[in-house]
């Protein structure tokens, strides 16, 4: 924990290197509206000179081998690497203030990506993806079930214990149609939740969920109603160790090695009452917005947070591909002089720099929109950001805490965020979050080809390091939607709009 904070010398050294804070930070129209925009740049000046670091300290000595380690046992867990991640705080450090976290300004977590990725993409979503859980947690607005769970994480870093967050949607015959309401209904969805006396019991499985075997808690989406999923999605917490609930298989995956993706079991697992973080069957029918509206929403809102953090870790790939053959070009002999004076080489090499940056340009953007139409413009609404920055964690732990776990709270936030929820917002923040998510990963991949192309057998050298940016990269156009969706998802928000006509899905 102590590590967070890093010494003046130490923030100007780290800040110095490539790529400057300002490529960062400066891009951006949207930003500009951001009332917050000076303390914003310097909580990024102090997450990235601080995921620099942790790439030198921790990162950059273990990464290959954890890989290798993968490759020869599939089931081997990077305990080590989540221990000193855990250790360094990094779990906690974009967890709000008022639920326990460290409350580092949310917008800093996709730059931070975006450098721990440029090293390693598994170990980048190895604390990335328990952000994915966090987000989805918090887009329940159930304000008493995050308080709960938010602070099992930071407990977790006192004790040494880490303290994760998945997120189990994917069944084993439903993926890309569970990210969208319109084609749940045609899905094959086979875990089942059933309401009894306490809570409900759920039974089916979830596969692929990253850092599934190292998290503690789960939120787990199921239904009601196998033939109407998109109006009976309960979100649920799961704790191990609960009745009925186990782990499965890990997968043997291409890449992101480091990060498992489990398999998670469900057989007649009690989930009381108190874990039901969000339930549409719960929403009156016939209000304002319907139930099937308010699912898409709760995905809307999780899947446009961290859509353009698989856009960062792209970017992170797409940089790491990119000095990993600068480095190369600037030794290499081709032809009587080095390969970076070739021109072709030069060309391939300004084509790589130049997907960086737009890359860049699209998940700030989309990381903004979040801030102005989506699940984070909540902490940017300046009563609620100056008193998460300002006011004291025993504050928040012993006098707004209670207020936390009344019913009435989380109505009032739940009738803002869903019923108040302008339809243009969504929009934006999801058609925004799709045009990074495939525009960021095909740039990522196509960089990694480059650097291989650039760098011919010893590209697929395994101790150099290109062939893993590749085999890591490309998973990225696979999850959180496949490209394919998230095309068709920028269509349907910002392509057709006000197009009565036009028919998506
Ligand atoms: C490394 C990794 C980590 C993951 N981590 C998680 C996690 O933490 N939690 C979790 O819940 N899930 C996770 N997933 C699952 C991921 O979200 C799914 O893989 C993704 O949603 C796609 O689903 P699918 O693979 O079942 O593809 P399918 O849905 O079977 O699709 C197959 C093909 O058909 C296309 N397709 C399907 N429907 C349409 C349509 N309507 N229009 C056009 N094309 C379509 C798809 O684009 C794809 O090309 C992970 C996956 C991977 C690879």
């Amino acid at each position: 924990m102590a590590k967070i904070s890093l010494t003046r010398m130490e923030k100007d050294r780290y800040l110095a290197q490539d790529p400057k804070i300002t490529d960062v930070i400066n891009s951006l129209v949207s930003r500009e509206k951001l009332p917050q925009s000076k303390a914003l740049n310097k909580d990024i000046e102090t997450v990235v000179a601080l995921a620099r670091k942790f790439n030198e300290e921790v990162v950059k000595p273990a990464y290959k081998q954890i890989d290798l380690e993968v490759s020869k046992d599939n089931d081997y867990l990077c305990w080590d690497f989540i221990k000193k991640a855990n250790e360094w705080g990094l779990y906690s450090l974009f967890i709000a203030k008022m639920f326990g976290g460290n409350g580092m300004n949310i917008i800093g977590m996709y730059p931070f990506v975006e450098e721990l990725a440029s090293v390693c993409v598994g170990l980048a979503n190895v604390v990335g993806v328990h952000y994915l859980g966090y987000a989805t947690l918090c887009s329940s607005w159930n304000l008493r079930v995050i308080n709960e769970i938010c602070r099992e994480v930071k407990q977790g870093e006192k004790t040494g214990n880490p303290c994760l967050i998945s997120l189990a949607i994917t069944e084993p015959g439903a993926g890309t149609d569970l990210e969208e309401t319109m084609l749940m209904d045609k899905g094959k969805v086979e875990t089942i939740a059933q309401k009894v006396e306490g809570g409900y019991i759920v039974n089916g499985s979830k596969v692929f969920i990253s850092n599934g075997h190292v998290s503690t808690w789960h939120m787990l989406i199921a239904y009601t109603d196998k033939t109407k999923p998109s109006k009976t999605t309960v979100m649920l917490a799961v704790k191990n160790g609960m009745k009925g609930f186990s782990f499965g298989h890990h997968e043997k995956k291409m890449g992101q090695k480091a990060c498992v993706a489990s398999e998670l079991i469900f057989e007649d697992c009690f989930v009381p009452d108190k874990y039901i973080a969000c339930d549409a069957n719960a929403f009156p029918e016939n209000a304002s917005k319907s139930r099937q509206e308010i699912v898409q929403m709760l995905i809307d809102y999780v899947v446009s947070s961290t859509r353009a953090g698989v856009g960062a870790f792209a970017v992170g790939a797409a940089r790491g591909s990119y000095e990993t053959a600068l480095e190369y070009a600037r030794k290499k002999t081709v032809n009587g002089k080095l390969l970076i004076n070739h021109q072709w080489a030069q060309s391939l090499l300004a084509e790589m720099y130049k997907n960086i940056n737009i890359g860049r340009a699209a998940y700030m953007e989309s990381a903004y929109a979040n801030t102005m139409h989506g699940l984070v413009k909540t902490l940017f609404f300046l009563p609620i950001y100056y008193a998460d920055r300002f006011l004291p964690s025993w504050y928040w732990t012993f006098i707004a805490s209670p207020f936390f776990r009344l019913k009435i709270v989380t109505k009032l936030f739940r009738w803002v965020n869903f019923y108040r929820y302008p339809l243009e917002s969504a929009e934006i923040q999801s058609g925004w979050a799709s045009l990074t998510k495939f525009g960021c990963t095909d740039l990522g991949v196509i960089n990694c080809q480059m650097a291989l192309q650039l760098m011919g057998i010893d590209g697929c050298r395994h101790d150099i390091g290109a062939e893993k940016y590749y085999r890591d990269a490309k998973l990225l156009q696979i999850y959180e939607g496949t490209n394919q969706l998230n095309r068709i998802n920028l269509f349907k928000n910002l392509v057709s709009r006000n197009m009565q006509e036009v028919e998506v899905f």
